[in-house]
């Protein structure tokens, strides 16, 4: 999985795209579904759901939740670009495997950790 739950990333697609001129959304990652390749990203891809009144929402109503999208219209942030990388990946010497950004080499974080 080149996503991972905590990542910032931005999101290049959809309705969220074209939002405030060129800049895509950003937002931290809260769940990833391997199953199904998606992922739910914090203030992105908002939607109302409406519900009915329960013990727990009495009133019923709207929720603002979020809507997973899929992992191929997401990228992680790289720090030193400042914009959507694409991932690849470097193992080190003591065995660790780690995401890096292709176009200037910084690493996005540990996908295995060192001794393996
Ligand atoms: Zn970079």
């Amino acid at each position: 999985m080149r996503i991972k739950k905590g990542d910032l990333v931005e999101v290049s697609v959809g309705r969220d795209a074209a939002r405030s001129e060129g800049h895509r959304a950003r937002g931290r990652v809260l769940s990833v579904d391997e199953a199904s390749n998606r992922v739910t990203i914090e203030g992105v891809n908002l939607v109302y759901k409406h519900v009915r009144p329960s013990r727990k929402n009495p009133r019923g109503g709207r929720l603002h939740i979020e809507r997973p999208v899929h992992l191929s219209n997401v990228m992680p942030v790289c720090p030193k670009c400042d914009e959507g990388a694409r991932v690849g990946y470097r193992v080190n010497d003591d065995g660790s495997k780690e995401r890096v950004c292709r176009a200037c080499g910084t690493g996005l974080g540990q996908v295995r950790s060192a001794g393996k």
